[in-house]
């Protein structure tokens, strides 16, 4: 590495000790990025990167609220409004206990990359809180939400700031944020997206992270003459962006073996048909259970649970063809990538943001395999919330058909711009690579334009 990066990640990590995730995501784009600072020392004068890496805007806040026993609880409230050199801040909000300010730092920083790579004009933000919603009851997430957004909704809007769902927030938690927002502000606007589609919503949208992953490893898996027809997958996770994987590799012919939760995860050798997935998808989102109970219903299938001091997870060391992360960052370690290379994995697409540690990327790249970035593979869902705003400016809806449509064409879009910036910075078939530089790219010529700020 130049001594310029060398110098600029010291300094990253000077000033934010406290920051894993977030230095670690930095490091990642800094190494990505010396090939090009090295060919264009217009960035590097204008101090381009050390920009990007400082968000424009920090927002930090009490959430009080009154859980069913009547006792006050405190909770924090964040939102990093990171880029908006293309655009307004987008990005989810992540109710989820180990919530804090490095990880939604990490969260906003990698989100402008991604939202550069949608093609679509949309800066970086990510925001959410410490609240874990289960096992709470549905009048205590209303609650929750509601102060949350009486605090938040003077800081975003339909052209400033445009929050979505992330791990903890679904369509329950947009609807009673929503309707908080519209309550005070008086206004009926496409200011959050994941919307119910009697109220604003885009069909696909709840598919779209998860379908875009898909169509992701598909596309990579083009570039071999070769498709998912007949693959084994491994999915982790058991929410929204794992269930709609799931889906679409069924749709594509290809069978998934594993699911997983926070407690541990299933292996079913018979595969997860469609049947089985509409019991996990009510078990999860109706009822809002454990996939344990996924082998009562379906004993054939085995339950283990996940030792989260255990060196390795389990459940990626299964013989199979593809994985699709989808549960959290830094799921995959250098010994469970070890374990997915062993077990003849050749495929790995991100549906999670940064699940797989740096010597675990380090391992798929030097071995060569199809590996997509989540910052590219897991851009499915920020690009539909895209056309999701543009069908609420427009105040039209396009078809689930025209949408889907689009999701393909932007995840193709994504794929050769993702190729070609790795082809023309001399590391061919490098997706980490290309979709740094591809995306930085973008934002770096913006901020150019618009001079110091
Ligand atoms: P959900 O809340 O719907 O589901 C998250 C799933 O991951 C749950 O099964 C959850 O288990 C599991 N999980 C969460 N945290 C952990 C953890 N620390 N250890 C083990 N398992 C965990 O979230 P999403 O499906 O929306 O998000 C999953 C990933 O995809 C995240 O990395 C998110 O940032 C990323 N992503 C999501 C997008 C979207 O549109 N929703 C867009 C782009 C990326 P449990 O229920 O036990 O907590």
């Amino acid at each position: 590495m130049s001594a310029y990066v060398d110098e600029l990640l010291a300094a990253v990590k000077a000033k934010n000790p406290a920051q894993p995730e977030f230095i670690q995501a930095v490091e990642e784009v800094a190494e990505s990025l010396d090939v090009v600072m090295e060919k264009h020392p217009e960035y590097r004068a204008a101090k381009v990167l050390e920009r990007i890496i400082e968000p424009e805007r920090v927002i930090l806040f009490r959430v009080p609220w009154v859980d069913d026993q009547s006792n006050v609880q405190v909770n924090r409230g964040f939102r990093i409004e990171m880029n908006s050199a293309i655009g307004p801040y987008k990005g989810g909000l992540r109710f989820h206990p180990s919530v804090n300010l490095g990880i939604l730092k990490f969260l906003a920083f990698e989100q402008v990359f991604k939202n550069a790579l949608t093609t679509l004009p949309m800066g970086g933000g990510k925001g959410g809180s410490d609240f874990d919603p289960k096992g709470k009851s549905d009048n205590e997430v209303m609650r929750f939400c509601q102060s949350f957004m009486s605090e938040l909704q003077r800081h975003i809007g339909p052209n400033t700031d445009i929050p979505a769902g992330d791990i903890g927030v679904g369509g329950r938690e947009i609807g009673f944020l929503f309707g908080q927002y519209k309550r005070l502000r008086n206004e009926f606007t496409g200011v959050l997206t994941g919307k119910g589609l009697n109220w604003g919503g885009s069909l696909i949208r709840p598919e779209a992270t998860g379908y875009g992953a898909v169509y992701f490893a598909a596309n990579m898996l083009e570039t071999r003459k070769e498709s998912l027809k007949g693959k084994t997958c491994l999915v982790s996770g058991s929410g929204n962006v794992a269930q709609y994987a799931t889906e679409k590799i069924l749709d594509m012919g290809g069978k998934v073996v594993t699911l997983s939760d926070s407690g541990g995860y299933i292996y079913d050798a018979d595969g997860i048909d469609r049947e089985k997935l509409a019991f996990i998808m009510d078990l999860k989102n109706v009822r809002r259970g454990r996939i344990k109970e996924y082998t009562d219903k379906y004993p054939n299938a085995v339950y283990a649970s996940i030792d989260p001091t255990q060196d390795f997870n389990p459940l990626w060391n299964q013989k199979a063809d593809c994985a699709f992360p989808s549960a959290t960052q830094n799921e995959i370690n250098e010994k469970d990538a070890q374990n997915l290379l062993n077990n003849g994995v050749y495929v790995v697409s991100e549906g999670a943001n940064m699940p797989t540690t740096p010597e675990g990327v380090k391992l798929f790249l030097d071995k060569g395999i199809l590996y997509g970035p989540g910052k590219a593979a897991n851009a499915g869902g920020v690009a539909v919330s895209g056309l999701e705003m543009s069908q609420n400016s427009m105040r039209f809806s396009w078809s689930r058909e025209e949408v889907d449509k689009k999701l393909q064409s932007i995840m193709k879009d994504i794929h050769t711009a993702c190729v070609d910036a790795a082809d023309r910075f001399g590391t061919p078939g490098n997706y980490v690579n290309g979709a740094n530089i591809a995306g930085f790219i973008k934002v770096a010529d913006a901020m150019m334009d618009q001079g110091i700020v």
